[in-house]
């Protein structure tokens, strides 16, 4: 029997340079011998998400199509709640309920999820679960880049041939890459969208900045009552006005790759559950092709659903938040949150609200990836972002 080529390729050590530099978003593929594809696979170093769109949805995005353009290949979108909501999920728990009943009704053999350390409960920690009780340790956000591919090395060892993958763009354009080479019957993909992450010590420095207590903080959110709300261990909850947040320590805090994302929505997942698209309180679901529709059906008891819906108009928001996006590198982080929150209470509502997320962001990025790595423009913006970002007035 012949070694896969890749298996003689050696894992890059904890903590040395990885080659999309210093983009690189930490999706953990360069954590094991599957680095020996990061040339065609790292989000990073080869955008080609058009290219895997045709491979995972038998069709790449139609750029006439408003929604298309937005949201990528999709069957169907909704707005969706848990009837039950699962307590400590980020939202409603959607995420964690579809794997759960994935491991349950014995789809898959495993799921590829986040849970935490012991030590730290920021420090993401990957781990392929077995069992609904590793799934659900998993659940609410890492907010903080997660290697999430690291375990990668573990699948085919483990033999396994049925596999769930949850993740976010970057991750998961990797996978999509090297999908045949896992040796999977196989492979179901639930996406989340994602934005504005940070590494673990971006975090770090925006807890202490911040909260009186960085270190019992569990949970933080940027509230419609203009105050970052700090849950802390003992259950109370710190609030802290926007204005009164350390702006000055606060610069460059979100990653560089994620500054260079154009892949919010996740759009090689077979299904994506976000929230921006709904209204508040419940969750938006993106069904992508049949292995999303066959994902969905099996939770349709658990949750109710209602049609999308769109209302407001987003153009001048976006383009007058332009300039203050401009000076990105400069940009403290409460500033991008609060333009959102502002907006999200009395601006445009529903998938107008998403697009005007996916506007903001992906101007601010353009004109990032302009300004710091000019030579990887032209490839590196899929062509669906050119022509989002062409509605609008830029500075040179
Ligand atoms: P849960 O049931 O709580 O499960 C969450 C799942 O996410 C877990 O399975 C876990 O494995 C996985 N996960 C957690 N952290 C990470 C991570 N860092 N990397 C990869 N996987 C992870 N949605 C929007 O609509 N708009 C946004 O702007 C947006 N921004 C996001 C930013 C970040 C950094 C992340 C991680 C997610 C973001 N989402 C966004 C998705 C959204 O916040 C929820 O994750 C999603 O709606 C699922 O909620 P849930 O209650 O069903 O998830
Ligand atoms: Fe490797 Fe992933 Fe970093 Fe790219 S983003 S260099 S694939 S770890």
């Amino acid at each position: 029997m012949t070694v896969a080529s890749h298996k003689k390729a050696k894992a890059l050590k904890a903590g040395s340079r990885r080659p999309a530099k210093e983009l690189c978003s930490e999706c953990g593929l360069c954590d094991t011998y599957y680095i020996h594809y990061v040339k065609e696979a790292c989000a990073f170093l080869n955008q080609q998400v058009a290219e895997l769109e045709q491979q995972a949805h038998g069709q790449s995005r139609d750029l006439d199509n408003e929604d298309d353009l937005y949201f990528g290949v999709h069957q169907e979108m909704m707005a969706a709640r848990k009837k039950q909501p699962i307590e400590g999920a980020q939202w409603t728990g959607i995420v964690s309920s579809l794997a759960c009943t994935m491991l349950e009704k014995g789809l898959v053999e495993g799921v590829v999820c986040v849970q935490n350390t012991k030590e730290d409960r920021f420090q993401p920690m990957p781990i392929i679960a077995r069992t609904p009780e590793e799934v659900l340790a998993a659940k609410v956000n890492k907010p903080t880049l997660s290697p999430n591919l690291n375990v990668l090395e573990q699948i085919e060892q483990s033999g396994m041939k049925r596999l769930l993958v949850i993740g976010v763009g970057c991750q998961i354009q990797a996978l999509r890459a090297v999908e045949k080479e896992l040796g999977l019957e196989k492979l179901y993909v639930l996406g989340t969208p994602c934005v504005d992450n940070v590494t673990r010590e971006g975090l770090q420095k925006f807890l202490e900045t911040t909260s009186k207590s960085p270190d019992t903080v569990v949970h933080y959110e940027f509230m419609q009552d203009f105050r970052v709300h700090f849950k802390h261990e003992d259950g109370s909850v710190e609030k802290v006005p926007f204005f009164g947040l350390k702006t000055n320590k606060l610069k460059d805090v979100f990653a560089p790759s994620c500054m260079s994302c154009f892949d919010y929505v996740n759009s090689l997942a077979d299904l994506v559950v976000g929230y921006m698209g709904a209204p508040f309180g419940w969750q938006w679901i993106v069904v992508r092709n049949d292995t999303g529709k066959e994902m969905l059906e099996l939770i349709k008891d658990q949750i109710d659903t209602q049609p999308v819906a769109s209302q407001g108009n987003r153009k001048a928001a976006v383009q007058q938040s332009i300039p203050a996006y401009d000076n990105a590198v400069t940009l403290p982080m409460w500033a991008a949150k609060m333009m959102g929150v502002v907006i999200e209470k009395v601006g445009p509502k529903g998938l107008e609200y998403a697009r005007f997320s996916i506007d903001s962001h992906f101007t601010r990025n353009y004109l990032y990836v302009k300004r710091n790595y000019p030579e990887k423009l032209e490839a590196h913006v899929p062509p669906y972002a050119k022509k989002i970002v062409e509605q609008y007035k830029l500075p040179e």
